[in-house]
């Protein structure tokens, strides 16, 4: 679609949940012959979406994850668990889901109380007001 240059099908392409879906795992780029960058064209797609204002309305829990965990990074510098999941379900009303798994995780140390940061978080700064990321 997009490489028919055509201005309706680039707004389809914006507007589709199928760009929100890509979860940058790079099999198809590892397996791909002609070594088509598909995470990298998704990433892309995404930003011009936002930059739009043509995100899908399904994707919008999607869309909630991945700016929690950009603030989780923006402000430890690194996956703070209970930041992201509190960031999410502030987003989507969603308290409830997955609270049944939330003590196993806990037990297993998986959800750390205190965030750990990393040393010198004006690089991260840096990067985030490099690449203007929200
Ligand atoms: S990186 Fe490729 S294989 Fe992985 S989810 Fe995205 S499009 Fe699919």
């Amino acid at each position: 679609m997009l490489q028919t240059n055509d201005a309706e099908n680039y707004r389809k392409i914006l507007s589709s949940e199928s760009i929100w879906l890509c979860v940058s795992c790079q099999n198809c780029l590892t397996r791909c012959p002609m070594e088509i960058d598909i995470p990298q064209l998704m990433d892309f797609l995404r930003g011009k979406a936002l930059e739009e204002k043509t995100v899908n309305a399904q994707s919008k829990n999607i869309l909630s994850f991945h700016r929690a965990f950009l603030d989780s990074v923006k402000y430890t510098g690194r996956l703070y668990e209970i930041g992201l999941i509190a960031g999410y379900k502030m987003r989507t009303f969603n308290v409830l889901q997955d609270m049944d798994i939330a003590p196993k995780m806990f037990a297993k140390g998986k959800l750390p109380i205190i965030p750990e940061m990393v040393k010198d978080k004006r690089n991260i700064k840096r990067i985030f007001k490099k690449t203007n990321i929200e």
